[in-house]
């Protein structure tokens, strides 16, 4: 039997801990101290490092982790991380004996040029890192429109519950762009409500699930033609194209307040 634990680290970064009570996977280990930190109290040991990309948020805290744990680092094949002793793309099957876990490997490039995520089918998570948010996509750093597209695609055809582990608490935040583009969209209001209530009792919003971002999140959204009719409305568009309109949707989230 697996579970997760939620790590905080930085402002609003989730580090994962996927464990069966005695042996642990961590999910991109921006910084090590939280992540050795859980594992004394939950009486874990490390067996495994999972990263989606090379951004320091998320690769930090990997060289104290080995100066502690020997054990295997999974990450991107497409980035160079120098601490990475297994090389991964989508296609390839990530079998773990301790935790008892298999994951199958996407690759989800947008936010970085090579980034991936991690999909545990049997239990129905998956750890996209900076990819899909709770409400949002990640920030086009590396990739095109077009990439993150493909890659949204990708994750939006898993099963409706599965859960969505994602690397920051932006929920809020995201929730009041979806509503800013969508307002007609009563799901987002109900949603932003919800997750509030839980943001004010201290709690994370994070995981999601592909059900919920379906029916809420603008960028799996932009093909509604609402979208495209309140970019244009408020001259953030031109042109309905859909990769036109997910480009500008992006580029007003980055500059919205
Ligand atoms: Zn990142
Ligand atoms: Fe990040």
């Amino acid at each position: 039997m697996l579970n997760v634990l939620t790590v905080p680290a930085f402002q609003d970064n989730y580090l994962w801990l996927i464990h069966d009570d005695k042996h642990a996977a961590v999910v991109d280990p921006g910084d090590a101290a939280p992540i050795l930190a859980a594992l004394e109290e939950h009486r874990l040991s490390l067996a495994a490092i999972l990263l989606t990309h090379h951004h320091a948020d998320h690769v930090g805290g990997v060289p104290d982790l080995l100066r502690r744990y020997r054990v295997p680092v999974f990450g991107p094949r497409n980035e160079a991380i120098p601490q990475v002793t297994h090389a991964v793309s989508e296609g390839d099957a990530i079998r773990l004996d301790t935790p008892n876990l298999k994951l199958e490997v996407l690759d989800v490039p947008g936010h970085t040029r090579g980034h991936i995520a991690y999909f545990a089918s049997e239990q129905g998570w998956l750890f996209c890192g900076d990819t899909l948010f709770a409400g949002g996509c990640g920030r086009l750093f590396e990739g095109t429109p077009e990439q993150m597209i493909a890659s949204l695609a990708k994750l939006a055809v898993l099963p409706d519950k599965t859960q969505i582990f994602c690397a920051h608490e932006y929920t809020l935040a995201n929730l009041r762009f979806a509503r800013e583009v969508e307002p007609e969209n009563l799901a987002i209001n109900t949603r932003l409500q919800l997750e509030q209530a839980k943001r004010d009792q201290g709690q994370p919003t994070v995981p999601s699930t592909i059900g919920l971002e379906k029916s809420t999140n603008p960028f799996l959204r932009y093909r509604e033609p609402g979208i495209a009719d309140r970019l244009l409305a408020t001259g953030h568009l031109s042109d309905r194209e859909p990769i036109a309109v997910f480009a500008a949707l992006r580029q007003w989230k980055n500059s919205y307040r």
